[in-house]
């Protein structure tokens, strides 16, 4: 079962002073709301955070499943017009639990995503699949183009499973090697974000932004170089690459000192 999507939404006119820091006692109001009849919740481990100005809130509350309970696919097309439907179902219950959240009574929705977020569906073979165990285990790489520091982030069935590397005992974070972005079987292509070379437990790290943005940059990077040298993205020479990266003030690990709150 691949990642299972989620509906996001915002809410807005929210009381900051009185909402405080609900984010850390929602999943505990869910509880009691579940035990008490109330509500039921799609899964556990509801992410509530305020956004910079502190009136609106973003809400990753839902969880969209087929009949079956797996995941919706992405891929196919009945899938995803289910979950449009159902993920608009969950948002209304998931607002009607949260206008009983002290700070939420005045709240309303400001909007919902244009499309249904997919977490996960094809990803290209690459030279190298990012894996599970380069994430727990803070892999290193000589083709190093960037770093992830998100850990393991499993949407399965009814939750949400955070497995981090040992801190601080480990650094925390794993490098993402060039050879994720350069697929097998084609040549004069480079992948990059969520669909690049990953296992199922690699991409619930890294497809998340801050790994997609070093990702992204070392590929436009790349083709940049591939163009110059008149090579194919996978005969470029990546150590010049990386030293186009850390020009651009990119941080890609390896023997470069690890930035202040890192
Ligand atoms: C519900 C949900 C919650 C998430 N929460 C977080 C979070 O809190 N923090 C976090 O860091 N990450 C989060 N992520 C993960 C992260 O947002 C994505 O994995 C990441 O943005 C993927 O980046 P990408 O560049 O691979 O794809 P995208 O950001 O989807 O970019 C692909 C772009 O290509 C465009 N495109 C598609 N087809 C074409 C075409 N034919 N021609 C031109 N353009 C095209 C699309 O419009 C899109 O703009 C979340 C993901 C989901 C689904």
């Amino acid at each position: 079962s691949m990642l299972y999507p989620s509906m996001m939404f915002r809410l807005n006119n929210i009381d900051p002073v009185k909402a405080g820091e609900a984010w850390r006692t929602i999943p505990a109001l869910m509880e009691k709301a579940e035990a008490a009849g109330e509500h039921r919740f799609p899964r556990k481990a509801a992410i509530v955070r305020p956004q910079r100005s502190q009136i609106e809130w973003r809400v990753n509350f839902t969880q969209l499943a087929r009949p079956d309970g797996a995941a919706i696919n992405g891929l196919e097309a009945d899938d995803l017009t289910r979950g449009e439907i159902e993920g608009r179902r969950q948002v209304v219950e998931a607002f009607n639990f949260l206008r009983t959240v002290p700070g939420f009574e005045n709240s309303y929705i400001v909007d919902l995503p244009p499309q249904l977020g997919i977490r996960e569906t094809r990803r290209v073979i690459g030279g190298h699949m990012l894996s599970g165990e380069d994430v727990l285990g803070c892999g290193s790489f000589d083709d190093s183009i960037g770093v992830n520091g998100w850990p393991i982030e499993s949407h399965v069935a009814g939750d949400v499973i955070f497995t981090f590397p040992p801190i601080p005992q480990s650094r925390g974070f794993n490098e993402l090697p060039y050879r994720m972005l350069v697929p097998e079987g084609i040549d004069n292509l480079l992948v990059a974000g969520r669909c690049a070379s990953m296992t199922h437990d690699g991409q619930s790290a890294a497809r998340v932004s801050g790994a997609c943005f070093a990702m992204g940059e070392a590929a436009g990077t790349a083709a940049a170089l591939a163009l110059d040298g008149n090579a194919s993205p996978r005969h470029i020479d990546v150590g010049t690459l990386q030293s186009r990266l850390r020009h651009h003030g990119a941080f890609i690990g390896r023997d470069q000192v690890v930035p202040e709150g890192l």
